[in-house]
């Protein structure tokens, strides 16, 4: 049996794992000797993998000694074993992946809280989210990622406000952490690189839909960057990566037991992603969306989300009693501006220009708007596929193909429909933002497509489903 490198289960987890992760010369011993086609097969074949061999594999990977092809091969290994790999396996991974670079201790500032998506469409929640939390004096410090297959990333939609950085340093993000309290930058060099790389190729290798994939990227970019308190939003539904209960329930359930492991508080709540989140769907166009979230006047849909999972960070930040009190307190960070002012305070300490949070059409770039309408008769709308949604704004340019292409923030697609409500001819179903006329066509076609219609009444779509543990 090979010796373990780091003991899972045992007090002290997080600085055992600091320790490992500076230990270099450990690092390359340990990979001397070490054949990844070996590992490739193994986890084809189903065969336990050695704490060792993953720490092997994700090291391989963060120092680019392994190859792109044979990283995809083992990804798609992972994502077709059976059985899958167990709870020890992806906590195995999910450490290796935190100790691929730096992990930050931020003990020192006492509570630091985070929240995470397992990815949406129209997500721009944590945009909306980590002011809300700032605002009650939460240290927020969020590692985010990039659009993932249909998936927006918050990275991309930052990215959109000219001059935002989310390339911060290590020393970047320390600074910025102690002196504004909010921070949301992406993976680097220094923190989790070997999920900066696994994403990358998991987004273009249609091995993103994992669970102990989907987990240990999470969870290993929560423990690098030093959050002690999490909230989860596991998204279920066409437009989620899970499309079950029950696959939510397990991707849930595993990411919290590996936050206990390393000693964070973490909660998880399941939500609904049977329809896009909001209106807008595409990157300038969700920060434009947020920022009127942030001034009070968002889509209802999504304005009572991030109240709910911010009062969630607000509970277990201790800051409210219960969550009707931490409700309360959320909503009020919108009525008074004090998210608003929080969310520019992080715009202008990564560069980006703080007018967004005035007059966004001022700052972003926003490409023509073309209407949409439903040519049919009075009905009422029973789904609005967000899969669909998703690809159609990707299509536009909003989203990437290959791991190098560029994406075009000024792009995507608004849905001014619900599940639910009563249509008539003739009716706005949306807007598609492009400048390409061929594209349009396309996207527009897309959109009436993916709102279908039922001559019966229709319940509207419930948010959360269900959290877990149970009672938060
Ligand atoms: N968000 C992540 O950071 N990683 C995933 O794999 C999915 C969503």
């Amino acid at each position: 049996m090979p010796k373990r490198i780091i003991h899972l289960g045992q007090p002290g987890l997080r600085k055992e794992l600091i320790k490992y992760s500076k230990n270099v010369e450990l690092k390359t011993r340990l990979y001397s000797g070490f054949n990844p086609r070996e590992t490739i097969r193994n986890t084809r074949e189903g065969k336990p993998l050695s704490q060792n061999e993953i720490l092997n594999w994700v090291n391989g990977v963060a120092s680019n000694v392994i190859p792109d092809y044979q990283t995809s091969a083992w990804l798609m290994a992972v994502c077709m074993r059976k059985p899958p790999l167990t709870m020890e396996e992806t906590t195995n991974l999910t450490l290796a992946m935190a100790a691929s670079g730096d992990i930050l201790d931020l003990d020192e500032l006492g509570i630091v809280a985070d929240k995470h998506s397992s990815g949406g469409v129209g997500d721009k929640t944590t945009l909306v989210v980590a002011p809300i939390a700032a605002a009650y004096g939460i240290t927020v410090g969020k590692m985010s990622g990039r659009g993932l297959g249909h998936t927006g990333g918050t990275l991309d939609k930052l990215e959109s406000i000219p001059g935002f950085r989310v390339d911060l340093t290590k020393d970047e993000f320390l600074k910025q952490i102690k002196e504004t309290r909010i921070v949301v930058t992406g993976q680097t060099g220094e923190l989790a690189p070997a999920d900066g790389k696994l994403y990358a190729l998991r987004d273009v290798t249609e091995t993103v839909d994992s669970i102990p994939l989907i987990a240990a990227s999470i969870m290993s970019k929560k423990i690098a960057s030093g959050a002690n308190h999490l909230v989860l939003d596991v998204k279920v539904g066409q437009g989620a990566f899970m499309k079950t209960i029950k696959d939510a329930r397990e991707l849930a359930r595993t990411m919290v037991e590996i936050g206990k492991i390393v000693g964070m508080t973490v909660v998880a709540e399941i939500t609904n992603m049977n329809q896009p989140l909001g209106e807008a769907v595409g990157n300038a166009l969700e920060v434009l969306e947020a920022v009127e979230t942030l001034k009070g006047h968002g889509p209802e849909d999504f304005y009572e989300h991030c109240i709910e999972t911010a009062a969630r960070m607000i509970l277990i930040s201790k800051k409210a009693g219960s969550m009707d009190e931490a409700i309360i307190m959320a909503k009020r960070t919108i009525k008074e501006g004090g998210a608003l002012e929080k969310f520019r305070a992080m715009v202008k300490a990564q560069g980006g220009d703080e007018r967004v949070a005035d007059d966004p059409l001022l700052v972003l770039k926003i490409a023509k708007q073309t209407p949409v309408y439903y040519e049919g008769g009075n009905i009422f709308v029973d789904n609005v596929d967000p899969m669909a949604v998703g690809l159609a704004a990707m299509n536009l340019g909003g989203g990437r193909e290959k791991k190098e292409d560029k994406i075009d923030h000024s792009v995507g697609i608004v849905v001014k429909v619900k599940v639910g409500m009563l249509l008539k001819k003739n009716d706005l179903i949306g807007y598609v933002y492009s400048d390409d006329s061929a594209k349009i066509e396309e996207a527009k076609l897309e959109l009436q497509k993916a709102v279908t219609t039922s001559a019966k009444p229709v319940s509207r779509l419930p948010a959360t489903l269900e959290t877990y543990p149970e009672q938060i």
